[in-house]
């Protein structure tokens, strides 16, 4: 049976170096893969960027209202798909991460789902809770803290300093020209290092 992966990890764990890299592997043995993500997330518009500078347009987005299912079920027909590849994860919907489910479940393709489990304040994001609920396999890409510990938050950080108030996105703060726009970044955090900045304060 097909199945749904979930592999999650805080940011800057190499999740889309991996993706494209799982995709690679299935091409390299004449295998055809699709490519998708949310498009909430306006960074890379319609495109996977890794860190290591890899770049490749995703084959489909998937909108806020969109049928995740139907969407892959119209890329897929008179092809022959071997797996569905999904970058940002965690701005899916629970809805959508279930239509992922039936893609491997009932249509008998494996996805595999790539994302950040949780926001700058702790929380899971919606995408990623159901897909830790139900996923069959789960994988966490590690990446460590400046301290040398496994990271596993994601600290935002504004104008140099960390911040804990604010809209769980923030990507493109600034980007419609509203009056002195500071560049938003996230840092990959341990529990320890993220307490130290928050001032104790989870969530
Ligand atoms: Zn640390």
């Amino acid at each position: 049976m097909a199945k749904l992966y979930f592999r999650y990890g805080a940011m800057n764990s190499g999740k889309s170096t991996s993706l494209l890299q799982a995709a690679y592997n299935y091409e390299e043995r004449g295998q055809h893969v699709l490519l998708a993500k949310p498009a909430i997330d306006t960074k890379g518009a319609s495109q996977i960027d890794s860190r290591l500078g890899m770049t490749r347009e995703v084959d489909f987005l998937i909108g806020a209202e969109d049928d995740a299912r139907a969407l892959f079920a119209e890329r897929n027909e008179g092809r022959d798909i071997a797996c569905l590849l999904i970058d940002e994860a965690q701005f899916l919907t629970a809805e959508q991460v279930d239509d992922l489910f039936r893609i491997a479940v009932e249509d008998g393709i494996p996805v595999i789902a790539y994302g950040i489990r949780n926001d700058f304040l702790t929380h899971a994001f919606p995408g990623s809770a159901r897909l830790l609920a139900i996923a069959h396999s789960l994988e966490e890409l590690k990446t460590i803290c400046r301290c040398g510990r496994k990271a596993v938050f994601n600290g935002r950080v504004v104008g140099g300093r960390f911040v804990f108030d604010g809209d769980q996105v923030a990507i493109d703060e600034g980007a419609d020209g509203s009056a002195a726009p500071e560049l938003t970044t996230y840092e990959s955090l341990c529990g320890r290092c993220y307490l130290e900045e928050s001032g104790g304060r989870l969530g």
